[in-house]
Parts: structure tokens; sequence; C-alpha cells
């Protein structure tokens, strides 16, 4: 007990000043874990010496005191994967919520002319007008 409590008092003494975990960070390692993983199916050793090159250079990031500079890398790297991270938060989301939640909107059709409607879900009962020929129908929007 008084052995783990000194041990964690240590941890956090060199921890201190440095720059801690992020997600850069957290993605070299990640990476790291993938590459040892398909070095097991491939065996080259490269490979090998590639995932202790990412493992390396994500516990100095972590372990760093040149904290502004870390985070500066870091945000290049958030800036830079935008677009993947954005496309996998929308997988998680739909995995998460199903495929109904994750689109907004009920299309109707008009009864008169056949226009197709956006309607907003979650809106209770409401009154659609049709924008083509201003026909006006009660639909219901869970
Ligand atoms: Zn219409």
């Amino acid at each position: 007990m008084n052995q783990g409590t000194g041990f964690k008092q240590k941890v956090l003494q060199f921890m201190q000043g440095r720059y801690g975990v992020d997600q850069l960070s957290n993605f070299l390692i990640g990476l790291a874990v993938f590459v040892a993983l398909v070095g097991m199916i491939v065996r080259v050793p490269v490979i090998n010496i590639f995932c202790w090159v990412l493992i390396i250079i994500g516990y100095m990031r972590i372990f760093s005191k040149n904290i502004s500079k870390r985070y500066a890398e870091n945000q290049k790297f958030l800036d830079k994967t935008f677009g993947i991270r954005n496309a996998f938060a929308k997988v998680k989301y739909r995995m998460k919520y199903g495929k109904q939640t994750s689109e907004p909107f009920y299309i109707y059709k008009c009864k008169k002319c056949g226009q197709k409607i956006r309607i907003p879900k979650g809106k209770g009962k409401i009154m659609i007008t049709c924008p083509k020929c201003k026909f006006q129908f009660k639909k219901y929007s869970r």
C-alpha cells in the first residue's frame, strides 16, 4: 500500500512540468501497436524497428518539457487529420445511434404535385406547406 502511493508520488513528481499524453502521442502509440500486429503477420524485420521508433517518439513527446512545442505539434496533427477524424466520428455516431438519427430529416412527397420536401425530425405534429404548389398537409415528425 505504502509502496504503491510512493510509486504514484514518484510518477507525479516525474511528470511535473512535462507535457503528458495528447492525441498525437495516442495516435503514435496506437499506430505502433497496429504496426506490431502487422509485423506478426508479415514478418519483415524493418517493421519492428518502425514500431519502436513510433513508441520512442510517442513517449519522448509525453515526457517532453517543451510543452509549447509539443502543443503546437498536436494542433498541427489535429488540423491535418480533421477530415479523417470527422469521418470516423460520424461512423462512431452512426454505430451508436443507428442510421435514423444520423439523418436529421424526413423526406415527404407532396400529395398534390409530388414535390419532395425535407422536414427536420423531432418537431412533433406540423403543418407542411409545399414550396412548389403551396398545398398544405399535416404530418407527424418524430
Ligand atoms: Zn406540392
